[in-house]
């Protein structure tokens, strides 16, 4: 790693959030148990909680959204089964291949399309015939937001209505459903209904420091569970963790309008700047393309002021979250005003 860098104001994602004030308290005062002995109320208050709002039988706390996926994936698809996905989707492409090597499941990555989503004459052509020479079709992998853009309704019902009518379950990876939902209007139960599992990020602009929850059936979870276990994941005394899970909930999810508030006022401003391209962002995050004779100037500025972004596919990422607010965008704007006009 390199050395650790501190920002001002840190768009890189909205993963860098810190538990607030509030939320260190109500970890503070959580009370615990052995949660591999079942014993954790916290832990399990945040499963049913999440399981609830999603309109899920039972839910699992685990450690990560990566670790959410994966156990979701080797609870669906058995060994030399596979699962259709979009090639730039997470549980593909960012998870160190982890469902092939620690599942023995083979991804069938597709070309994801402009707005996210993966064809559905794509979808159709990928699933194999019940054949000894193919590995078993059995999982169809979404995901909502994916690269900060949200799929809609008629889509997901399209796309999951196909792979249903060929056998196939449904996961959803929505690290972010809760910045979906926020831009479609819609409750997020409406958006896990055609779904046999979700897995939910709270570390991502919910603002937790730890800690994903996957939703899905009961049979479905208590698979879950033991494969948890096996990956290990089992945790003791968490709900510490889980309590500012159960915090973000209560607190975070309303807010995050006001974050896609912010990267639409930042996208907006930006657009204003000589040789700066951005995208209207669907939700938090958006990319920026940068004139290549700016691009060093710009990312030297950028740098001294303590501005974080990251650089994605040859583009700006930046990210809104509840630590950059209004005020950090209009700090940022004005900052590259008055660098444009001392040029
Ligand atoms: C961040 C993210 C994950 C993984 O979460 P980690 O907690 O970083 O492992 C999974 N899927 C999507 C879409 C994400 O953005």
């Amino acid at each position: 790693m390199g050395q650790m860098k501190t920002y001002k104001f840190d768009f890189r994602s909205d993963t860098v959030t810190r538990p607030s004030a509030g939320m260190r308290q109500a970890m503070a005062e959580a009370e615990v148990g052995d949660d591999v002995f079942g014993d954790d109320p916290t832990v399990r208050r945040l499963e049913m909680a999440m399981a609830k709002s999603l309109g899920k039988e039972d839910g699992l706390f685990v450690t990560s959204g990566t670790q959410s996926n994966l156990v979701a994936l080797m609870a669906h698809c058995g060994r030399g089964e596979e699962y259709l996905v979009g090639q730039q989707a997470h549980c593909y492409r960012w998870e160190g291949g982890g469902a092939a090597v620690l599942g023995s499941i083979q991804p069938q990555p597709i070309e994801n399309q402009p707005d996210g989503s993966i064809a559905l004459s794509d979808i159709k052509a990928a699933i194999k015939p019940d054949d000894p020479h193919f590995a078993m079709t059995s999982l169809l992998a979404l995901e909502n937001t994916i690269g900060g853009k949200v799929l809609g309704m008629d889509y997901i019902t399209a796309a999951t209505s196909l792979a249903r009518s060929e056998g196939l379950r449904c996961h959803l990876d929505g690290a972010r459903a809760f910045n979906a939902v926020t831009a479609l209007g819609l409750p997020i139960s409406t958006l896990a209904d055609p779904f046999d599992s979700v897995s939910i990020c709270l570390s991502k602009g919910l603002g937790a420091p730890i800690g994903s929850v996957l939703v899905g059936e009961g049979a479905f979870i208590a698979r879950g569970r033991r494969i948890r276990k096996m990956l290990g994941g089992g945790l003791r005394q968490v709900g510490i963790l889980a309590a500012a899970g159960l915090y973000a909930l209560e607190h975070n999810v309303d807010r995050l309008a006001e974050d896609h508030a912010n990267a639409r006022l930042l996208a907006e401003g930006l657009n204003t700047i000589d040789g700066l391209t951005a995208g209207l962002p669907d939700s938090n995050i958006l990319f920026v393309d940068v004139a290549p004779e700016i691009a060093s100037d710009l990312s030297t500025h950028l740098a001294e002021a303590g501005i974080g972004y990251t650089e994605l596919y040859g583009k700006q990422r930046w990210v809104t979250h509840l630590d950059v607010g209004r005020e950090a965008v209009e700090t940022v704007l004005d900052l590259l005003f008055r660098w444009q006009a001392g040029r």
